[in-house]
């Protein structure tokens, strides 16, 4: 069974079909406005982090819950199409998980995200996936699908594995959780409702990477802080950067050294991200190895 084979990087959350409606400004409450453009894409973080990591190279697989329908069955199959192993990706009695998108011509944006079968995902469904997680290089997980079902994911975790979470969406986060956490990557905001990076380190998480958008990530640890330049762009799209970043680092920590690699593992998330702002929406944005390699060389 592959459930027993190592992978590089085990990604337990979220997967969603995106409803993207653009219009010229976005409705105040009670208002009805027409939309000029509308796509559906498959998105949610734990998605598209796990697409990322496979693209970048490592042998990925997903945990998460999806529904009886379509949107489950298209997302199904963007992930076998992207290789990434869906062995222990439930099909649950609840509507997959849907995000419903507004986009202003003026960027800005309105989202109401529909949990369903991401927050049927269960600690039942965690522990059936023990051997997946025991065995992993890396497990990457965030905060869309319950935090009971993330904490078990991270017990199950091996003595070995190095664990990433990204807090997002931020909500608090218990010590049971973070006493098991190698790398955190909250982006500015989070790092703020989190109570700060030297509060993280302090409460035991060795590595605070701070993403910092076109100022790219701010690594920091007990010894001090050390900046991760970004990669110069010109962004077309921003959705997406920040599961990119999350996704490369965790393919690069597995397949290129490790912790002891962290500072080139970065170096790589933060030219993924950048390259994530090249192309619109989520998944289709998420850059190949060669294409990170080849800027990585620039
Ligand atoms: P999130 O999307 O989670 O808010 P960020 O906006 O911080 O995350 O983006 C994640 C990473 O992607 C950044 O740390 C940076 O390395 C890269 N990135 C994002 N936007 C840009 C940009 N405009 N120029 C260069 N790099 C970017």
């Amino acid at each position: 069974m592959t459930q027993h084979q190592p992978f590089d990087v085990v990604v337990v959350g979220s997967a969603n079909m995106d409803l993207v409606a653009r219009v010229v400004r976005l409705p105040h409450p009670g208002e009805t406005v027409s939309a000029h453009d509308y796509f559906e894409a498959c998105g949610g973080k734990g998605a598209n982090q796990a697409i990322a990591a496979a693209r970048a190279g490592a042998r990925t697989a997903f945990i998460g819950a999806v529904g009886s329908d379509a949107a489950g069955d298209t997302l199904r199959s963007a992930f076998i199409g992207d290789a990434v192993d869906v062995s222990m990706l439930a099909t649950v009695r609840e509507p997959t998980g849907r995000a419903l998108i507004g986009v202003s011509d003026d960027a800005e944006n309105l989202i109401i995200v529909v949990p369903g079968a991401n927050h049927a995902l269960s600690v039942d469904h965690i522990d059936a996936a023990a051997a997946l997680l025991a065995n992993a290089k890396v497990v990457l997980v965030q905060l869309e699908v319950r935090l009971a079902v993330v904490q078990r994911a991270l017990e199950l975790a091996g003595r070995d594995t190095i664990v990433v979470l990204n807090p997002a969406p931020a909500s608090e986060l218990p010590d049971e959780v973070l006493r098991h956490v190698d790398v955190i990557t909250p982006n500015e905001h989070e790092v703020a409702l989190l109570g700060g990076a030297s509060s993280l380190v302090a409460r035991g998480v060795a590595n605070v990477v701070v993403t910092q958008g076109a100022r790219g990530a701010l690594l920091v640890t007990r010894d001090g802080e050390t900046r991760i330049k970004p990669f110069a762009v010109t962004p077309l799209d921003t959705t997406g950067a920040g599961d990119a970043f999350c996704g490369v680092l965790s393919a690069r920590l597995a397949v290129a050294g490790g912790l002891a690699e962290l500072a080139l593992a970065l170096r790589a998330a933060a030219v993924a991200g950048a390259l994530a702002t090249q192309t619109a929406g989520a998944v289709p944005s998420l850059p190949a190895w060669a294409q990170v390699a080849a800027a990585l060389q620039q």
